[in-house]
């Protein structure tokens, strides 16, 4: 049997992994399973799975994750060497669900000859992406895409050569603030921006959803995984979230990657690739719909798309800053700790403070840079908290 890993496991895509192989039990045997600070729910869920090996990021809670998992012969480990060790453990595939550039490392450490690899963890390639998709390619990784517009875009690939390639489209939601106005928007509270309207997700890329950064990042995403320019890359908004991602080629046929908005589909097509998998999700049904609409992305309103595209015509960098200053700017807007639009002014902000430089070109450079911006972006913060009251 086939064995799998989860990193990132106690979280969202997490869960859509469990629903998976729930309905798919003959795909895996589970090694691995690595998750943040939730010891109890990191031992619910190797206990879940059967993994061999349970891995919490956070120190403090070795004991707690080892008395929890007591009995059950799991064993266990704590701290980031830990989490590095279940990602390189013996494993057919690995799925790497760590939300945001803490997932870098760990993902990294798991390519390995002849590995697959279902990526969500978006943030990686865009702190890293030059770097991380020459390494894998380097070590013989196979990168699969669980992030859903990518994946209904490297399905619709397949139906024609890369050469003939003449746009990729990914759509948007528009989010929870789609038809609000710029000033509903600026007194927009956490509890507001956390209600989307069709994806059920973790915190940081649902406020992410909410300010379309989520898009802009799927954008430099996109840019790595396909190796296309940024000018053949386009967003669309699209408010029912059926169409993903679509290919135009230069003959005019378009391919387009369908699906209800659930993020099984997507995971269960990375788990069982090059294979197909039934899965229990329920179907798409076109006449219950009726009808599927599209608009253009307002990026008066949503700033973050300009500045994400800015980010993608530039290279180098600015990509690891971008999304740094943004990780520190989304956990500052849970907290409220500043407004909804003080997101976006601070990865500007920061983009702004710091020099450009080349690509990352190791773990090590996108760390380094992804620090640097961090505490740019923390040292930033009291300005914009001061404006937010
Ligand atoms: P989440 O917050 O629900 O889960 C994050 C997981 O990472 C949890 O298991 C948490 O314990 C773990 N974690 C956090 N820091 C860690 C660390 N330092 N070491 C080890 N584990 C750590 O997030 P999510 O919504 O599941 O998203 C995960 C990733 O997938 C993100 O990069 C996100 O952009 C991407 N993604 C998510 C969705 C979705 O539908 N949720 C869709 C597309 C892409
Ligand atoms: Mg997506």
């Amino acid at each position: 049997m086939k064995r799998l890993s989860v990193l990132g496991a106690t979280g969202s895509i997490g869960h859509s992994v469990r629903k998976v192989l729930a309905d798919a039990p003959e795909l895996y045997q589970v090694e691995a399973v690595a998750g943040g600070r939730d010891a109890a729910a990191l031992a619910e869920t190797a206990r879940a799975l059967g993994a061999r090996f349970a891995a919490l990021s956070d120190p403090a809670g070795g004991a707690a994750l080892k008395a929890a998992l007591e009995g059950s012969g799991i064993a266990s480990g704590a701290g980031p060497e830990a989490v590095m060790e279940a990602a390189r453990r013996d494993a057919d595939m690995v799925v790497s669900a760590i939300v945001g550039c803490a997932g870098l490392a760990p993902t990294v450490a798991a390519f390995a000859p002849g590995r697959r690899v279902a990526l969500a963890n978006k943030e990686c390639l865009v702190a890293a992406g030059a770097f991380f998709m020459a390494e894998a390619a380097r070590l013989g990784t196979e990168i699969l895409p669980v992030d859903s517009e990518h994946n209904a875009i490297f399905q619709a690939l397949a139906s024609g050569p890369a050469k003939a390639v003449e746009k990729i489209t990914l759509t948007a939601s528009g989010g929870p603030f789609r038809q609000k106005s710029r000033d509903e928007i600026a007194r927009a509270k956490p509890q507001d921006a956390l209600k989307h309207p069709n994806w059920s997700m973790g915190a940081k890329i649902t406020i992410d959803s909410a300010t379309l950064m989520n898009k802009g990042l799927e954008l430099i995403e996109a840019q790595h995984l396909f190796a296309v320019p940024a000018e053949r890359l386009e967003a669309v908004v699209h408010p029912e979230s059926v169409v993903h991602g679509l290919v135009s080629f230069i003959d005019g046929s378009v391919a387009a990657g369908l699906a209800l908005p659930d993020m099984c589909v997507p995971i269960a097509h990375c788990l069982a690739w090059p294979d197909r998998v039934a899965t229990s999700c329920r179907r798409l049904d076109l006449v219950a719909l009726g009808r599927l609409t599209f608009e253009a992305p307002d990026e008066a309103r949503f700033p973050a798309l300009s500045l994400a595209r800015s980010v993608l015509g530039q290279g180098g960098v600015c990509a690891t800053i971008l999304n740094a200053a943004n990780e520190i700017a989304v956990a500052a807007f849970l907290e409220g700790r500043i407004g909804f639009y003080g997101i976006t002014e601070i990865v500007e902000a920061t983009l702004d403070r710091i020099n450009g430089g080349p690509a990352p070109a190791s773990v090590g450079e996108a760390l380094e840079a992804d620090q640097l911006a961090r505490r740019t972006a923390a040292a930033l913060l009291p300005k914009f908290a001061a404006k937010a009251s």
